[in-house]
Formats: structure tokens, sequence, C-alpha cells
């Protein structure tokens, strides 16, 4: 079972995937379920980033009706490998810094895989790989990282405290999608210096870390976004009405 206030928080994430339709080609469906145990994976390595691999689920096919609601004019369905199934078993593959994360041990490499599949062996269809308190905007190691990458790659921004030595980091330029419970308000003047001291509790983690905000992205190695959707262990969407 997936905790409340992270599966009304991938409800609130898929009312904007869908509000946001029209900027993607594709989409993605990933299970909140794997989502969750991403999290606590990522709360047991800190401070170290984790890089987790995963193959398509091709006994779980998006029906069309999936594919309209969170898809607009620009959509096509042959963008990546993998793509029509929703996303499968998360493995944790490495963990280390912001550049070593993505370079899986050379042994590892050899043993299992040829030589010219890139720094993370290519060895799973989609990959993600977390920002621990830091937004979920690809660096240029994460976008190079991703030359390799069948299927598409995922950034895993996660706010929380103690802070212990990362402190919250945000000057970056991308596109940001939050992961909330409730849509952000559009108070202006909310400065930072007030944020830093309201910030909202979302969840605990078992590590005892509170968790202040989520934020998830999705691209393939072209540089275009893909749209991700949260589903729960049926497939479907967190909050979106089930037809009959
Ligand atoms: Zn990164």
């Amino acid at each position: 079972m997936v905790e409340p206030w992270l599966e009304e928080a991938a409800a609130t994430y898929n009312r904007s995937s869908e509000e946001k339709r029209d900027g993607y080609m594709a989409l993605v469906l990933l299970p909140t379920s794997h989502l969750e145990n991403i999290l606590h994976w990522a709360f047991e390595a800190l401070p170290d980033e984790i890089l987790i691999g995963f193959d398509p689920n091709h006994e779980a096919p998006i029906s069309t009706h999936i594919i309209d609601t969170y898809t607009g004019v620009e959509h096509r369905d042959d963008l990546f490998s993998g793509q029509g199934y929703v996303i499968g078993e998360p493995h944790l593959v490495n963990r280390g810094d912001a550049f070593s994360v993505h370079h899986v041990p050379e042994e590892w490499v050899d043993e299992l895989f040829a030589n010219d599949r890139g720094t993370r062996g290519a060895r799973f269809t989609h990959w993600l790989h977390t920002h621990p308190n830091c937004v979920a905007i690809p660096s240029t190691a994460d976008a190079d990282a991703a030359q390799h990458t069948s299927g598409i790659d995922m950034i895993l921004g996660i706010e929380f405290s103690p802070e212990g030595p990362l402190p919250w980091f945000e000057d970056a330029e991308g596109v940001r999608r939050r992961l909330q419970p409730k849509e952000e308000g559009t108070k202006k003047g909310w400065g930072s210096w007030r944020r830093k001291r309201q910030r909202p509790i979302l969840g605990r983690a078992k590590t005892g870390h509170q968790i202040h905000g989520l934020e998830l992205i999705a691209f393939h190695r072209t540089g275009v976004g893909v749209n991700v959707v949260l589903v729960d262990d049926d497939g479907w969407p967190h909050g979106l009405p089930k037809i009959t």
C-alpha cells in the first residue's frame, strides 16, 4: 500500500500532466509503489545519489484512453524503446555523487555487457537517478549519460530535512514538475526566506527525515521532455476516473 500523502501527491501530479499534455510528444507510466520503494532506497543511501534501472512490463500495455488523456497533438508512438508499456520493477544499480552515479563499476559492465554501451552499460531500458536536496533538472553529466539510453531517463528531486551536507539547491534553469498533495498557491511575494521557515511536511522517511518536496521529470536522449503519469498497481492513473 502506498502511503496516502504520496497517493494524493500523485493524483495532483497527474492533473498537471494532463494540463501540460500539449507540451509532450510521449508519456510513461510509473507505478507509485515503485516510486515509494525508490524513495526508501534514496534515504538509505544519503548523501549519495542512486541510479535505478527498469525494463518495460510487457504484460501491462497502456490503454488508448490513457494515452489520449495525457498526450497532445504532437503525440508520436515511436520515440523510445518500451513505449506503450507500464514501467516494470525498479533495480538499484549504483550510488555515488552527481558524476560517479552514472559510472557503473567497470568490472560489472565488462562482465555483463558489450563495451560500447555507455558508462551505465545500457543494460536497462529506462533509468532514474535521484537529486538529494536539488531540483530535478538534468546536469551536463546527466545529459551525457542519457545518450546511450534506449528508453527514457528520469530524475527524482527530493527536498528534505535535516539537510546534512546538502542544503536545498534550486538555482538551475529548466522545466520543474513538482509532486505535492495540493496545487501550488499563486501568492506573490512568497519569498524564499518565508518558504524556508514554513516548508510543508509531506511525509516522513523511515530514516526519520522529513520530506518537504518531490519533483519528477522524464526526458528522451534527444532532450525532449516525456510526460510522466503515476499509476496504481493496476496501471491506472491516480485521480483519473475509471471507465467501465
Ligand atoms: Zn543528476
